[in-house]
């Protein structure tokens, strides 16, 4: 005999992560059966994209007892260099420009990313941030004056000759 499962029971199981196959599966039910249950009781399923998704973070999920490696012992350890300071400096609540929430990055105001003075910097969203530094771009070629641009990558090792008090 087959055992019994209410829709709820089956549908927990489907938003814990299983796929419909896998909670016919589990149950012991055919995929047609849960499905139809589901379908019936107008329970929302995932579209293709949204399983796809899931299937990723899935994957992605650390196993039981997995460490964390942080700090000297992790591979890419730069000796406590790669860390951008600046980053600690400045809250990032919104846009300075148009005031979005979303997407913020930290703009350096004299294009000096070693100028960690809280007044250098500026939090603007990813699209404003752009479009400033298009507009500066153009701005000095209408100009005919060269195109001031950051010195990044930033927060890594300082290279020789960068004066070291603007640190
Ligand atoms: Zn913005
Ligand atoms: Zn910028």
């Amino acid at each position: 005999m087959k055992p019994k499962f209410t829709t709820a029971e089956l549908y927990q199981l489907y938003q814990d992560g299983l796929s419909i196959n896998g909670v016919a599966k589990k149950t012991g039910l055919s995929f047609a059966l849960v499905q139809n249950r589901f379908a019936k009781a107008g329970l929302k399923t995932r579209n293709h994209s949204e399983a796809q998704k899931l299937a990723y973070i899935k994957q992605r999920r650390k196993p039981a007892g997995a460490v964390t490696i942080s700090g000297p012992d992790h591979w890419c350890w730069k000796g406590g260099k790669a860390k951008r300071p600046y980053r600690n400096k400045i809250k990032k609540e919104e846009c300075n420009t148009c005031g979005s929430r979303q997407n913020l990055c930290i703009h350096h105001v004299d294009f000096d990313h070693y100028n960690d003075n809280p007044e250098n910097l500026k939090i603007l969203c990813v699209s404003c941030h752009l479009s400033y530094h298009k507009q500066v771009y153009w701005d000095a070629k209408k100009n005919g004056e060269a195109h001031k641009s950051s010195n990044g990558p930033v927060g890594w090792t300082r290279s020789e000759g960068q004066p070291a008090d603007r640190f």
